[in-house]
């Protein structure tokens, strides 16, 4: 979708947010342990590009992305440092990883075998991350003489530079930590199978990290904690308490686009689910579902001016419309989603509308809205 850059509806980005969030960490962490900035899906919405520098800039020392393109688009914007691909790239784009320099995850035998044919065609060296599946049931290595031969595989093979070993845990959001600590162990285990030896070894996620896990590997794969969102991810559910710092970085604005009375009896939007039961005021926002803004959102509160306004009649793909205490001039700011955690039109209010989390909110934001930032 084309950016409308001639409408009045913009994401709002505050890079200063992001260094200070990353900084926040990277301070918790011990001398030998990096950042690696997770910046798939466009940054969680937030701007691949923009976010990676500011990242960059604040420390962190390499970067993860969910395919091989996120990367891709990373080295041909300048970025430098080790960019990882968290995803399973087809075999056959082994050779444009190694030569773009990107480290492609490994999750089988078999992928190593298919590559490593390539591989050979064209002399390459590929570095990759041996992924291990600890427990989250997604992808990478979770039988013992699978990884066993893979390893007897990688010995002294020149098409691979073991990069990384790592896992990604299912529950390092949960009070509970059984299953983390289960995790764990399957990993060590896994670790302790392996004679060659990977440079980085890494487990922690955000959550992992902000809820002080204890987990002390070389990298921490720093993800919606450096969008400043806690990483707790119940819907409607209690937040767990984050041990450092976060500062949200995103907020949503547009502006009235048009205002009218309506009469009583009169409906509003497709298949007229708000009636007026007397003269009322009614504004137009210019942001619908084509944005991102799902049409579940009817009846949530939106910033308009200093009011806290309720979406009334169905989301359009274009447009919706709120109930306006009084009469208010075209152009009025309004403001769909707050950088304040506490205000209560925040991203995580917007997710429990929908009954999701606040990563499917920012993932969802479409391209047809500009990204503008901050600092
Ligand atoms: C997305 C992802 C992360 C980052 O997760 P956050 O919860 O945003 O920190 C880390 N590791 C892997 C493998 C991922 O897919």
């Amino acid at each position: 979708m084309v950016p409308a850059i001639h409408r009045p509806a913009q994401i709002n980005v505050d890079l200063d947010a992001i260094k200070t969030n990353v900084k926040n960490e990277i301070k918790r962490l011990d001398n030998n342990q990096q950042l690696w900035a997770v910046v798939k899906a466009n940054a969680y919405g937030h701007g691949a590009i923009p976010v990676a520098h500011a990242a960059l800039e604040a420390g962190a020392t390499g970067f993860c992305v969910a395919t091989l393109d996120e990367g891709l688009q990373l080295r041909e914007y300048g970025l430098p440092k080790p960019i990882l691909v968290l995803g399973i790239v087809p075999t056959q784009w082994a050779p444009l990883a190694a030569q773009k320099n990107i480290s492609l995850t490994v999750g089988s035998l078999e992928w190593l075998k298919k590559a490593d044919k390539i591989l050979t065609e064209t002399g390459q060296t590929l570095k990759i991350h041996l992924g291990i599946d600890s427990g989250m049931g997604r992808i990478g290595f979770s039988e013992d003489d699978e990884f066993k031969a893979a390893n007897v595989f990688l010995q002294d093979n020149p098409h691979f530079e073991v990069e990384g070993m790592f896992t990604h845990f299912s529950k390092a959001d949960s009070a509970d930590t059984s299953y983390l600590d289960y995790q764990v162990d399957r990993f060590n285990h896994m670790k302790d199978l392996l004679t060659v030896k990977p440079k980085y070894i890494h487990m922690a996620n955000s959550a992992a990290a902000v809820f002080d896990r204890k987990i002390k590997t070389d990298i921490v794969r720093y993800g919606v904690a450096m969008y400043g969102l806690n990483p707790s991810s119940v819907p409607n559910g209690k937040d767990l308490e984050s041990h450092v710092d976060l500062k949200p970085a995103l907020s949503f604005t547009s502006e009235l686009t048009f205002v009218k009375k309506i009469h009583s009896g009169y409906g509003v939007s497709y298949g007229a689910t708000f009636v007026a039961d007397k003269d009322q005021w009614i504004g137009t926002v210019p942001v619908g579902y084509a944005d991102g803004w799902q049409r579940k959102m009817q009846g949530f509160k939106v910033k308009v001016g200093e009011d806290y306004c309720p979406i009334v009649g169905r989301v359009c793909m274009d447009q919706f419309m709120v109930l306006l205490p009084k009469e208010v001039p075209v152009g009025t700011k309004v403001e769909l989603i707050s950088a304040d955690p506490k205000a209560p039109n925040n991203i995580k209010a917007v997710a429990d509308q929908v009954d999701t989390i606040h990563y499917e909110i920012a993932c969802l934001l479409s391209d047809r809205l500009p990204r503008v930032y901050q600092n």
